[in-house]
């Protein structure tokens, strides 16, 4: 950390996007250029080629990826998990939460940097469509002051009308991998007044992606976003992170030619590092919680570092450790123990879903029915059946009634792969062979034959009938 300011901690005292009277400072970043920028870009072409063309590649005929939440159908690499497979569900979720935290705690907020997808759209979108209507940083600072003349006009208007475009693209493609691209389809498609709800809740969150990106931008990660908060526990000495070598950097000062340079650090006091920062901070200060690892800083320097022929790495990618001692990567006591948990994570959600059922039935007295008595006495009771196909093939199930001796409605039912079917049947018994008003009853479920299930409900028949029949 720098020393000067480790003595007063000034920086500690404000958030760099806010001044002193609580009003926002708007950050106008240098565009970085440097070959982790060039390779951040090539990172983001490949996610944003997916983000778009996901939705529409299919395996078995679904969705290759769709987090359903509203109907709760979830489909993984084509494979559908249903709300039977709660159990399941929460343990990927727990497995991939630890994945975070222990890579977090080796690679600190790489994430944040090159995949995340607000710096994505943030930097590689919005950003770079800004610098191309707008300009460079300092002509949007002059653009910003200047009076509403009509070429100022024309460009916020177009800046405004391409995000507003780019955020509607955006929506939708996010949209797709929730309500499915039939989903989007049709209430693209298809008048308003069809599907009022979903077009108004799709229409909002394309208008909150829009002010988000147009307006909230850096606010989302530096305020809001609860990962960037966890990175105070997460993150230890160890951490490799967006590091400024104090060491190597301080005593920091301009470059004066003309005078003996031999006491000062290599930092020669030009803020570009500062320049570049879409949050605003100053690196120099340590690790911040508004640091998203963009690495524009680390470009930045570099090129610095070129033109006053010093040697790359002034800022880094490294650890507070490896700043202080010139250490490497420890393996730490904290990172085998997550690593240990993750292990057993990953054995458990294997086992889970390798002996994940093909199928599933749940059969339920219909709620609210009693039964039906017919003129012949026989009883009959209302049931309703789910039946879940998890496989990737149509199968047909068989139903049979093991005791007392009745019938039931439906003998087979066909399910599609990957469905799930809700249908009721009926079950009926002569009252003779009815000894209780509860009586327990066993259906046996088959599968090719094979018994793969048996479900165990209730038969209700009139008390009163009972005792007559009994007599
Ligand atoms: S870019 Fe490098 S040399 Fe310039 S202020 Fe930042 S750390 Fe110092
Ligand atoms: S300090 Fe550097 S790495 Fe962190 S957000 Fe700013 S520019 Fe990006």
């Amino acid at each position: 950390m720098n020393k000067s300011n480790e003595k007063d901690g000034s920086y500690r005292d404000k958030v760099s996007t806010v001044d002193k009277d609580g009003k926002r400072v708007w950050i106008f970043p240098k565009k970085p250029i440097g070959s982790l920028y060039k390779a951040r870009v090539w990172v983001s072409y490949l996610l944003l080629s997916i983000l778009f063309i996901g939705p529409f590649i299919k395996v078995d005929g679904n969705q290759w990826l769709l987090l359903n939440l509203i109907e709760r159908k979830f489909i993984i690499f084509g494979v559908v998990f249903w709300p039977q497979d709660f159990h399941l569900f929460l343990f990927a979720s727990l497995t991939f939460v630890v994945f975070i935290v222990l890579f977090t705690v080796i690679f600190g907020r790489i994430w944040c940097g090159w995949a995340c997808p607000q710096t994505i759209f943030m930097e590689m979108v919005f950003r770079k469509i800004e610098y191309l209507i707008e300009g460079t940083s300092a002509q949007q600072k002059a653009l910003k002051k200047a009076p509403w003349t009509l070429p100022k006009i024309f460009k916020k208007t177009l800046k405004h009308v391409v995000f507003l475009v780019f955020s509607f693209a955006i929506g939708h493609a996010l949209l797709a991998y929730i309500i499915g691209v039939d989903g989007v389809r049709k209430i693209v498609t298809h008048s308003p007044s069809e599907h009022f709800t979903g077009f108004i809740a799709m229409v909002l969150f394309n208008l909150f992606l829009y002010w988000v990106y147009a307006f909230f931008r850096e606010q989302i990660c530096t305020l809001v976003c609860p990962y960037g908060r966890l990175q105070g526990v997460l993150l230890d000495q160890n951490s490799i992170i967006v590091s400024y070598d104090y060491l190597r950097g301080e005593p920091r000062g301009k470059l004066d030619r003309k005078k003996s340079e031999e006491h000062k650090g290599d930092c020669i006091d030009c803020s570009i590092c500062v320049d570049v920062c879409p949050t605003g901070i100053d690196i120099r200060n340590g690790t911040q919680l508004e640091c998203i690892n963009c690495t524009a800083c680390i470009d930045a320097c570099n090129g610095v570092m070129e033109t006053i022929n010093k040697p790359h790495g002034l800022i880094r990618y490294d650890s507070s450790n490896g700043i202080k001692t010139g250490e490497k990567l420890k393996f730490s006591g904290r990172i085998a123990g997550y690593s240990l948990v993750l292990a057993l994570l990953i054995v458990i959600l294997s086992f889970l879903l390798l002996t994940r059922d093909a199928v599933e039935v749940n059969i339920l007295r219909t709620p609210g029915t009693l039964f039906v008595e017919s003129n012949d006495g026989i009883i009959l009771n209302y049931y309703n059946i789910e039946i879940v196909n998890k496989s990737f093939e149509d199968i047909s199930i068989g139903l049979d009634l093991m005791s007392p001796i009745g019938s039931i409605s439906k003998k087979n039912i066909l399910i599609q792969k990957n469905n799930l079917m809700k249908t009721t049947l009926t079950i009926d018994i002569p009252l003779e062979k009815i000894r209780m008003a509860y009586t327990p009853l066993k259906i046996k479920i088959t599968l090719d034959g094979e018994i793969i299930e048996d479900i165990n409900t209730m038969f209700l028949a009139p008390a009163n009938k009972l005792k007559k029949t009994k007599k």
